[in-house]
């Protein structure tokens, strides 16, 4: 399998360094707001990305930070806590503003079927990892102290830049005057926040000494707050382990936040790497433009759903463009994934039902071409291009004979993948055989009158006859055995 890698700006034969294990930091949200359809749009690429490697065997550990503090509103170090801005707005408190956005969060990647993660790790549950990532590198001389806080000393990490290809002399000269005149090069970065000055009066503050939450809001030197890079080098090593195989994030993290990651997790370790792919989802455009709140085109995944469409049609949507494409977003292009999905679907069912006795297709083929695709750094439009194929050779033996030959073969790939793409709906209650529907019934009463031997027996009889049922939300779901 070939993925682009961004640090060496060209494809790379996947190898991870233990194989079969992958292990995969995704930089997550910072969670002062919902979620827009662009910051989703990353977490979908690094879904299909573990959906495909646990496809071709590896096993995956994945890990997504959730930002609870220290998110600067500029990336230059400065302006205020973006938590806290929110929480100012919205006369809240920073950490229920924090949770708020990040239960919105998880209720939006479910719906997007994106898989849970092995690990949120919250910033403002690893303050101590943090500091002591601090302490570290001062111990190291490549931080130092200033009257507002810790820094970076990009010039002990000669490498510094090297994922987005800057050199430490042209974001010298490219950086505007800066106001902070203690730092040593204008690139250097804050690694913590002392509450002081601007920062003063920061709600969610820690002492640098011990790492213990301190209260009040006057201004402190001796407490403060962490930077925003430091939590992904500090999580990342206390969760996976020294050097990672993969890191992803969307291509805005590129610079200075994925730099700065790598700059500090190599200055501790020594090694020469950090992570040794850096996979980078493109920006996502609506109606051509960038987007932003001022021009009314930023999207969330309420107004995507409340526009009445389905969540999953905006994940076969992203899915079906390479995520090295920028991507155009359009209600057009939602209403075509809807009816590429609906296709899929009835494809499904239309096999699902149909008879052995008919015409065999060349599925091996179909699976070869999919497979090949997504190998070449996740060509998934390539990918669906050998479904839709097998689709088409599907109906078509489906018209002629009313069934597929290797009718199973063919249910087998469309569950393959869908564990990769998972948009299809595998629950087939409208298609309710009528004696079915009157066993269900007969079950689900002796459910209710708990005489569960004989939902039991009736749950036998019923796979006899090759129906599977299951308990889903309370309810009796079934579908046909595979
Ligand atoms: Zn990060």
């Amino acid at each position: 399998m070939n993925l682009y890698n961004t640090l060496t700006n060209q494809l790379e034969e996947f190898k991870p360094l233990n194989p079969p294990e992958v292990l995969m930091y995704n930089c997550g949200p910072t969670v002062y707001n919902f979620a827009h359809i662009g910051n989703l749009s990353s977490y979908l690429m690094a879904d299909l990305l573990r959906r495909y490697m646990e496809y071709k065997g590896f096993k995956v550990k994945q890990v997504m930070n959730i930002t609870d503090v220290g998110h600067l509103v500029s990336d230059s170090d400065t302006g205020e806590d973006k938590m806290e801005k929110a929480a100012r707005e919205q006369q809240l408190d920073p950490l229920d503003v924090a949770r708020k956005y990040e239960e919105t969060f998880h209720t939006d990647r479910k719906k997007l079927n994106i898989l849970d993660a092995h690990h949120y790790p919250r910033a403002t549950e690893m303050i101590s990892e943090q500091l002591d990532t601090v302490k570290k590198l001062m111990g190291k001389g490549f931080a130092y102290e200033t009257s507002d806080g810790y820094y970076f000393d990009v010039q002990q990490f000669p490498e510094y830049g090297k994922l987005s290809n800057n050199k430490l002399d042209d974001l010298k000269a490219g950086e505007r005057v800066d106001v902070n005149t203690e730092k040593k090069h204008p690139a250097d970065f804050a690694l913590w926040k002392k509450c002081v000055g601007e920062n003063k009066n920061h709600i969610l503050r820690w002492s640098f000494e011990t790492g213990e939450k301190m209260t009040g809001t006057e201004e402190n030197g001796s407490v403060g707050f962490p930077g925003w890079h430091i939590e992904c080098s500090a999580m990342a090593s206390s969760l996976l382990g020294k050097t990672i195989d993969i890191h992803t994030g969307g291509e805005d993290n590129i610079f200075p936040h994925h730099d700065c990651e790598i700059a500090q997790s190599r200055a501790i370790t020594g090694e020469d790497i950090f992570a040794k792919y850096w996979v980078h989802k493109r920006h996502i455009f609506v109606d051509g433009e960038k987007m932003s709140k001022s021009k009314g085109n930023f999207f969330t995944m309420t107004d995507i759903e409340e526009k009445g469409y389905s969540p999953l049609a905006y994940r076969y949507l992203i899915l079906s463009i390479h995520y090295r494409q920028n991507t155009n977003f359009t209600f057009k292009g939602l209403d075509d994934a809807v009816k590429n999905i609906e296709r899929l679907q009835n494809f499904l069912v239309a096999t699902q039902n149909a008879s052995d006795n008919g015409p065999e297709v060349a599925i091996q083929k179909f699976r070869e071409d999919f497979e090949t695709s997504l190998d070449d750094d996740l060509n998934t439009s390539g990918a669906l291009g050998a479904v839709f194929e097998l689709v088409k050779e599907g109906n078509k033996a489906l018209a002629e004979s009313g069934g597929i030959k290797n009718r199973l073969d063919v249910l087998n790939f469309l569950r393959d993948f869908d564990q990769i793409f998972a948009v299809l709906s595998w629950d087939l209650e409208e298609e309710l055989d009528p004696q079915v529907e009157i066993w269900m019934k007969k079950r689900d009463q002796a459910r209710a009158e708990k005489d569960f031997e004989k939902a039991d027996e009736i749950r036998d009889k019923l796979k006899e006859e090759g129906i599977e049922i299951m308990d889903k939300d309370g309810k009796t779901v079934w579908k046909k055995s595979s």
